[in-house]
């Protein structure tokens, strides 16, 4: 526990466990899909490396169990190697979702830390369709730090987006796993930032889960209910403390919209919080049905996107 709050842990009761870290919108890619509309030209927003290491404690004290960290690309903000470090130090576990395109000998020696885990997106065994999708040649620098980050025993999970008309997946999954990566998911372009052609955000592009033991934070400090639902804002941690915002009114309407813009109104069983009755979040009326799972997966096994099956893993 730290000195910051004086809040009731939240992981036995309502509330996320874990938090998407959005730290920047910056990355050296300019991927044409990019669900934030991420690139070089983008910043790092707002939040001050104090508010950053805040978030950490409140969300330890909080009961939060993951973080990962995201963005853009979250290795390049300047606060990155000292805000994974304090994650660790308050016994959070990490995943960095990383595009690997540069990674330094400072942060490969942190990524080796018990606790932490790495992430990428890898379009294409073939250089050219993978660099078509980032817009720059990075095809052979991040397939080097898969491989290398393998070597190191770093636990690695990557995703192939299935871009339209993609015609290799079967190919690059083979690809990965000749560098020894096993855990491969495959996802679609979400319709979001540079991926949404133009359009609005739709709820109803959501997998129907966000909000449900998890929360993103972006680089001005707003929180939404996951990565995806950034225009959902829920409220600030610049502005209000984090608890009082993954439990409030704004955070539970939001997931509700989200529940009916994907038809699970209904579909209100707490999947990963088998000890919670009503379930999660305080959606009135909402009736738990059914059993819980057998066996019940309460560490997020089923929603934590290091599960290659998960729907909402981001896939950027
Ligand atoms: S999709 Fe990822 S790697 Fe590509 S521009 Fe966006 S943040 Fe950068």
């Amino acid at each position: 526990m730290t000195a910051t709050t004086e809040v009731k842990p939240l992981l036995n009761a309502k509330g996320p466990r874990l938090l998407w870290l959005d730290l920047t919108r910056k990355c050296q890619l300019n991927c044409i899909h990019c669900y934030n509309a991420s690139g070089p030209q983008g910043t790092h927003g707002t939040m001050s490396r104090e508010n950053w290491i805040s978030v950490l404690d409140q969300a330890s004290d909080a009961g939060i169990t993951h973080v990962q960290f995201i963005g853009g690309e979250p290795t390049l903000h300047p606060d990155f190697l000292e805000l994974l470090e304090h994650t660790l130090t308050v016994g959070i576990q990490a995943e960095v979702f990383s595009n690997l395109v540069h990674v330094s000998e400072s942060c490969w020696e942190l990524l080796q830390r018990p606790g932490v885990a790495l992430a990428t997106s890898y379009y294409s065994d073939q250089a050219g369709e993978h660099d078509a999708m980032t817009r720059r040649r990075s095809h052979a620098r991040t397939r080097a730090n898969i491989a290398r980050a393998v070597r190191l025993g770093i636990p690695m999970r990557a995703g192939i987006i299935a871009a339209s008309g993609a015609r290799h997946i079967e190919e690059t999954r083979r690809d990965l796993g000749s560098l020894g990566v096993t855990r491969v998911g495959v996802d679609r372009v979400r319709e979001f930032g540079r991926g949404s052609g133009g359009e609005a955000p739709d709820a109803a592009n959501l997998c129907g889960r966000c909000g449900d033991g998890r929360a993103s934070i972006g680089p001005d400090g707003r929180v939404a209910p996951c990565v995806f639902s950034t225009w959902m804002g829920v409220g600030n941690v610049q502005l209000a403390p984090l608890h009082l915002i993954l439990t409030g009114v704004a955070m539970a309407e939001a997931n509700a919209v989200i529940r009916r813009a994907a038809g699970k109104e209904d579909d209100c069983q707490p999947r990963c919080y088998p000890n919670q009755t009503p379930c999660y979040p305080a959606q009135t009326p909402c009736t738990p049905k059914g059993d819980f799972p057998t066996p019940c997966q309460p560490d997020l096994a089923e929603c934590y996107p290091g599960f290659p099956s998960d729907p909402c893993g981001p896939g950027r």
